[in-house]
């Protein structure tokens, strides 16, 4: 079976260019190491655990976020690193913006209340704590590619699930650090939530995150309300907005 793989190599002079190669395996982290052992050792990729749990070896077959320890492949599929990160080498991206993340969004544990855990508590927080940091959903994300400094569906994701441990004695500062470049920036396109493979939702989430931000008196500052800026005054359609129906 044929694949074609993007590559790119920045060392010396930068060069992009498509390799095409031939391989008997059909899952593409063991095409790979094929490739490797056999026609190419230069090629550079990035896995570890190989069973779907590190998330180190996302990258895109045929322009979809997919963990290649998990994938089958089939003829002429395109493989090329994740989006909207820097290319390092051929499928190895730079990932160091991942710490920095948690860091402007306030979620990891802080402050811990006094409060007893019982199995519900978990139960909330369970599916956000299974992220396994594979960059696919950042990949996905059409805000994140145009404004980097947008926080973005995993670091949301997290902020929910430490909004709701228990065990976190104020979330205020999580939802404060969540309302400039954050939960009001998404559009709410659910490409994340495609892309995931650990069932994350990180567009609910966020829709979540607006409910609990609006409960502690935020507003959507991109909603058009009447009479606002954008000279939008609803008594010239002969709408009374303190009248009664
Ligand atoms: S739902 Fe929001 S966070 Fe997710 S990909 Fe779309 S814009 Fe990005
Ligand atoms: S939320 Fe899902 S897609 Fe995003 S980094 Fe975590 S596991 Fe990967």
């Amino acid at each position: 079976m044929k694949i074609n793989i993007k590559r790119f190599n920045q060392a010396n002079e930068p060069q992009k260019f498509i390799n095409e190669f031939e391989v008997s395996n059909t899952n593409l982290l063991q095409a790979f190491n094929e490739i490797k052992k056999e026609h190419d050792e230069t090629l550079t990729y990035r896995c570890g655990c190989k069973s779907g749990v590190c998330g180190s070896c996302a990258v895109r077959v045929n322009g979809v976020e997919r963990l290649a320890c998990k994938t089958n492949i089939n003829e002429n599929d395109v493989i090329e690193p994740i989006k909207n990160s820097k290319v390092i080498k051929d499928l190895v991206v730079d990932v160091s913006h991942e710490t920095l993340l948690i860091e402007k969004t306030n979620s990891f544990m802080q402050d811990n209340s006094d409060e007893e855990i019982e199995q519900k508590d978990i139960n909330k927080i369970d599916r956000q704590s299974n992220c396994i940091l594979c960059n696919s959903c950042y990949s996905s994300c059409p805000v994140y590619e145009a404004n980097k400094s947008f926080l973005g569906p995993f670091a949301l994701s997290r902020a929910l699930r430490y909004s709701n441990d228990k065990k976190m004695a104020n979330n205020d500062l999580i939802i404060d650090s969540i309302q400039s470049n954050g939960i009001w920036d998404c559009t709410l396109c659910g490409a994340c939530t495609m892309v995931c493979p650990q069932g994350i939702d990180p567009k609910m989430d966020i829709l979540q995150l607006q409910g609990l931000a609006s409960q502690k008196g935020y507003t959507n500052p991109y909603q058009a309300t009447y009479d606002s800026n954008m000279g939008f005054d609803m008594s010239d359609m002969g709408f009374d907005p303190n009248g009664s129906f």
